[in-house]
Formats: C-alpha cells, structure tokens, sequence
C-alpha cells in the first residue's frame, strides 16, 4: 500500500522542550505576550534568511521586488524595504504603505487591470514606475503629467502568447485582463511616445505559485525573447525588465520546496544576454509569497473538542474569516489541507485523526481535515504553517462578526 503523500516538513521553526518556537520564543509566551488569540506572528529572522538565499542563488545584476500584496503588513513592508531592491504596489492604498515604509519612489512599480484616473494621478506624483495595462490609461496619465509638469514613467506590461506551464494560478496567455496583448504593444507604444510619457520598460507576469523550476526557466526565457522582440518599436531604451515570478512554496501534501539552483543559472545566461541586447536594462524579479510566505504562521486556540460519531473535531477561535487560503476557499478547486501542528505538542504520540474547525456557521470554516494530529486539548494552540503570504488581508474579516486577528513582527 503506498503511504500517503506528506506535507513538506517545516523546520524553518525550530521545537524546543515539545513546543514550537518562533524567533527562539515559545509560542506560548508569544501568545501570553500578544494577549489573545487568533493571531499571525511573522518571524524577522526568515525573511532575512529568505532574502540571503535569493541573494545568494541569483547573479547580483538581478533586482529583487516584493510585490506586497502577499501582506502589505506595514511593519513587515517596513521590514522588506530595508531588504529588498524594489517594491510592486497593486492600489494607491498599498503605494501609501510603501512610501510611508520608506520605499524609494525611483524603485516602485504599480500594476494592476483597473487603475481608476485618481490613483494614476497619485502615482505619476510620487514618481513611481506606472505599469500601463490599457490604451486608457495613456491619456489619463498625458493629463496627469500636463498637470504636475512631470512626465509620467511607464512600462508595458504585455499579456504574452504564452502561459506559465503547471502554475496554481495563470495570470498571463490567452484572453486575460491583465496587461495589452502582445500584438497590440507596438501601437500602444506609439501613442506612449507621441503622448511624451517616460518609456522606461516591460512588464511581463506568466503567472503564480509554481514550484517546477523548468516551468518557470521556460517562461522568463519565453519573457525575455518577447520583450526583446517587443524593445525594436520601444520609442526609448529599456531600463527595466520585468520578468515576473511565479516562484512557489509547498502548501500541500506531496509539494516539495523550489530548486532555485537552475533558475539562478538560467537568469545567469539573461543577464549576459541583457548585456548585449538590452544594454540600458536592469532585469527585475518580483515575488510574493515565495519572500514572505514560509516566515508566517497563522496561531488559533482550542475552545471545544467534540466527538461526532467517533470523529474528533478541534473547535478553535480562528477561521476562515481570518485564513480564507488555508480554509481551501481561496481559488482552490480542490480542498487540500495546508500543514497544521498542535504547537504545544509537538513530537508527542499521543495521535488521532482529527479536524480543525472553526467558530462560523459553515461547513466551509475547515482548517485541517481529517489530519494525523496530536491528541489536542482545550486551551492548545494551533498553527498553521505557510501563512506569512495571502492570510489576514485576503480573508472576510467581518464574515460573521468574530473578533479580528492581531499581526505581530517577532
Ligand atoms: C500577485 C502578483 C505577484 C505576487 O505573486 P506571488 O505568487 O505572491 O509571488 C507578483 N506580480 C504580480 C503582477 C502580481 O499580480
């Protein structure tokens, strides 16, 4: 009989004594210290360590952006700012916490599909790399810069012909409603120069959470030969190059972390290739998850246990409302449970198969289902790994009208 396939251990939290630690603390004390729960600790420490790996994989020509969204924490994006090169900002919303983090305004970029004329305007006022993903947006942001007698920076961000092979989630290739399809790009870029906006590069995003480092090898390849091609009717040289991201973390049973090895290698050929090529152009990665992901964990507490027809259930006071991702309901077609441990129990052999529900008035408020767990008892705390990217912000926070949950840089 084949054995069930395993979550992907997480020894990025060291265990002490039998409790999970987070920055050399027990989480019980890290909870005593918050005052309640649920909340989300993220561990400084990881993110440095994630950075350095990064750092240390890919040549040193390459710009690493965190695309906040992942947690626009300000805190935490405070703490990116001081680590990474750039930042990508999806609203206005989020361009104000990274400029009150202190994020260099030259090193900022604004994508997204529906940038209403206010937030076009805010963003060529604070200088910032504007990722144009329409026709619309051209006049909008001609206007903005007749305004404030200052030239709006862009770049195109290019729907390519092509996809991100085995990703979780496709956001380029096909119809979509990020960016201008390639053959559209070289008029866009005509009216571009003729409205006298800054033409500074390309933007190209494939698509997301992929751990198959040939797959995304294939797609930074697939970018670069585009833009390249693309650069012939740019009516300015190319400064940025963004090749997107797309690198993955391990959720779910059977994942295995990313092998950054090739993918540094490869970038290694591009850079050369840049050189010669795209003389003026820096080469950008931006990433999400795969920066800030693995350093958070989601922590709830036990306030029932019942047995329903043999089946153990941990009721806790976190959900879905604060961990939509972890409940299986964010874009997941199939439910899968994410890494869950009982963080005061840790090693013990004491086990059953348990769920982890939460406190809503839904089937769908499921944390862990049926996960080999230690036997848990009313008053433990439960964590779930892997929820540093995609937690609290992307979660129904008023959904049923339970307490929200606390955020905390350890
Ligand atoms: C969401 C997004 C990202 C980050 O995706 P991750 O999977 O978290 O790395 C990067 N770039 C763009 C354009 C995005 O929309």
């Amino acid at each position: 009989m084949k054995t069930p396939a395993a979550h992907a251990p997480m020894h990025q939290f060291a265990v002490d004594n039998g409790e999970l630690l987070i920055a050399g603390l027990p989480l019980s004390r890290v909870a005593a210290r918050v005052g309640r729960t649920p909340f989300y600790a993220y561990d400084r420490q990881l993110l440095d360590r994630r950075v350095a790996e990064l750092r240390q994989a890919l040549p040193p020509a390459i710009s690493l952006h965190y695309a906040m969204k992942a947690n626009p924490m300000p805190a935490l994006v405070g703490h990116m700012v001081r680590l990474v090169d750039g930042i990508d900002v999806a609203s206005a919303g989020e361009l104000q916490v990274a400029l009150d983090a202190g994020a260099d305004p030259a090193e900022i970029s604004f994508a997204g599909p529906g940038k209403r004329d206010a937030e076009l305007h805010q963003a060529v006022a604070a200088g910032i790399l504007i990722n144009i993903e329409s026709f619309r947006e051209v006049p909008v942001l001609a206007a903005a810069s007749q305004a404030l007698g200052l030239p709006a920076r862009v770049a195109v961000r290019v729907n390519p012909d092509f996809e991100l092979k085995s990703s979780g989630m496709k956001m380029g290739g096909g119809p979509k409603q990020f960016g201008v399809d390639t053959e559209h790009v070289p008029a866009l870029l005509a009216e571009i120069a003729t409205a006298g906006l800054a033409f500074e590069g390309f933007h190209l995003y494939a698509g997301s959470q992929n751990l198959r480092a040939e797959a995304i090898i294939e797609a930074q390849r697939q970018s670069f030969e585009l833009a390249r091609r693309l650069a012939e009717h740019a009516p300015a040289p190319v400064k940025f190059l963004n090749l997107g991201g797309g690198f993955g973390i391990p959720y779910f049973p059977g994942e295995s972390h990313l092998d950054l090895a090739p993918i540094g290698v490869h970038l290694t050929t591009l850079v050369a290739e840049a050189a010669q090529h795209l003389p003026s152009a820096r080469i950008v990665i931006e990433l999400g998850r795969y920066l800030v992901g693995e350093a958070g964990l989601y922590v709830c507490r036990v306030i029932d246990r019942k047995l329903s027809r043999g089946h153990p259930y941990l009721v806790t006071d976190g959900g879905l409302h604060h961990h939509l991702a972890a409940s299986g309901n964010f874009g997941q077609i199939i439910r899968k449970n994410y890494p869950v441990a009982i963080a005061n129990r840790m090693g013990a052999n004491d086990r059953e198969t348990a769920s982890v529900v939460g406190p809503l008035c839904t089937p769908l408020d499921l944390l862990g289902e049926r996960m080999l767990l230690p036997v848990a008892e009313i008053g433990d705390l439960v964590v779930v790994f892997q929820s540093g990217a995609y937690g609290l912000t992307a979660s129904p926070e008023k959904f049923l009208g339970h307490p929200e949950a606390v955020e905390i840089l350890v």
